[in-house]
């Protein structure tokens, strides 16, 4: 299938409610441009250095979030325009995004992202630490972040029993939250596991080869 048939057949299985964040990672200008002129504002990457190439060259009006580990040292690079940050894994972290904000003055929407896998490669908070960071956020103390919501990455597995135990996890924290903090977005899901997470309350979903195709390392 064609790029663009790729993505009108993911536009099509996703409910009107479900945000989709193309994962652009690894993947061109020209096929993000081709994706833009169909309708789609939300970008996913997850490094620094790919991001800042990519953003000068395409539309302004890209929603560019960022999905994967932040360095700190890095937040300057993407404080002056990146649209959400999905991968808040750590109070140091969020410091530094709060400081960077406030330097290009504005607000930075964030999510905290929550270790819910059970391989130890996966990055994020425990639930306990994630709540921690939460109550301190609603204090007020960092004027320049916006908390939206949650991210979490499920264990890479085909065991669906697995995905969904820690998707509900994840659902069930965001539902003790959200009304007391506001919250707006429960970002899980990828292309082998999104309709599990619709399934289980995500509303916020990142898909990269589904729409793109396979990612080439070597390239
Ligand atoms: C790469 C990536 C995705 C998309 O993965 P696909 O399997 O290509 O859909 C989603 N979320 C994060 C955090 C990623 O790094």
């Amino acid at each position: 299938m064609s790029l663009e048939e790729n993505y009108h057949a993911i536009k099509q299985s996703l409910p009107e409610s479900i945000q989709l964040v193309a994962v652009s990672k690894t993947h061109p200008v020209e096929k993000i441009q081709t994706i833009y002129q169909l309708g789609q504002r939300a970008f996913g990457e997850n490094k620094v250095q790919e991001m800042i190439a990519k953003q000068p060259l395409l539309p302004a009006d890209i929603e560019w979030h960022l999905i994967g580990h932040l360095q700190t040292n890095k937040v300057k690079y993407i404080a002056p325009f990146v649209a959400l940050i999905q991968s808040v894994d750590s109070k140091k972290l969020l410091q530094e995004i709060n400081k960077q904000a406030e330097k290009n003055q504005r607000i930075i929407p964030i999510l905290l992202q929550v270790k819910i896998a059970q391989e130890d490669t996966k990055t994020g908070m425990d639930i306990a630490e994630a709540k921690a960071l939460v109550e301190e956020i609603s204090q007020g103390l960092y004027l320049h972040i916006a908390l939206k919501g949650l991210m979490g990455i499920a264990t890479f597995t085909d065991d669906e029993n697995t995905i969904q135990q820690e998707f509900l996890r994840l659902k069930n924290f965001y539902d003790e939250l959200a009304p007391l903090y506001q919250l707006e977005t429960l970002s899980m899901g990828m292309s082998h596991d999104f309709p599990l997470a619709i399934a289980c309350g995500a509303n916020s979903v990142r898909i990269g080869s589904a729409i793109f195709g396979e990612r080439d390392y070597s390239a």
